[in-house]
């Protein structure tokens, strides 16, 4: 099951590193049991908020997802078929257990990745920090959209840079 997903691929590594950068901190390849056992990229656990980064061949992106002609076409196309399948119910478990799931494909430059990760997590209760004494008040959500935003000022210049090296080979 985990021979189709390559650990530490160059997509998974950048978006790690520049969400360690900004001061995101979470775990990596965390297995979690929701009925079915998913192993996201990356996992939040505090927001309960779990990052997949597909490849375009083996999720079967939209744009460069393509099924190899030749003797073996059906046996790639049932494959794929099933990998994406398995996505979706991979999906489908976690929001159930009251993950929030982020797919971003390796196509995406790492700036629109990140983007949508801390999208996010500012959208989502930090559940820890809501269960503290005091802060029931404020119905459970701390957001500091100010300090994301002085973030995105400094590192502006290295996302850009990462554009050319983060595309699709296909
Ligand atoms: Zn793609």
């Amino acid at each position: 099951m985990s021979a189709n997903r390559r650990v530490d691929t160059k997509p998974e590594m950048s978006l790690r590193s520049a969400l360690h950068r900004r001061g995101h901190r979470f775990f990596k390849d965390r297995r979690i049991d929701v009925g079915v056992t998913v192993r996201p990229d990356i996992v939040f656990p505090r927001k309960k908020v779990a990052v997949f980064v597909d490849g375009c061949f083996w999720h079967w992106c939209p744009q460069h997802g393509n099924v190899p002609g030749g003797p073996n076409a059906s046996y790639w196309q049932e494959k794929l078929q099933r990998n994406v399948e398995r996505d979706r119910r991979d999906d489908e478990a976690l929001a159930g257990a009251g993950w929030v799931v982020v797919r971003v494909w390796e196509h995406q430059t790492l700036g629109s990745c990140v983007a949508q990760v801390e999208e996010t997590l500012s959208r989502s209760a930090d559940t820890s920090v809501a269960r503290r004494p005091g802060l029931a008040g404020n119905g459970g959500a701390v957001r500091r959209p100010d300090s994301h935003k002085a973030e995105w000022g400094l590192e502006q210049p290295n996302l850009t840079s990462f554009r050319r090296e983060s595309r699709c080979n296909s």
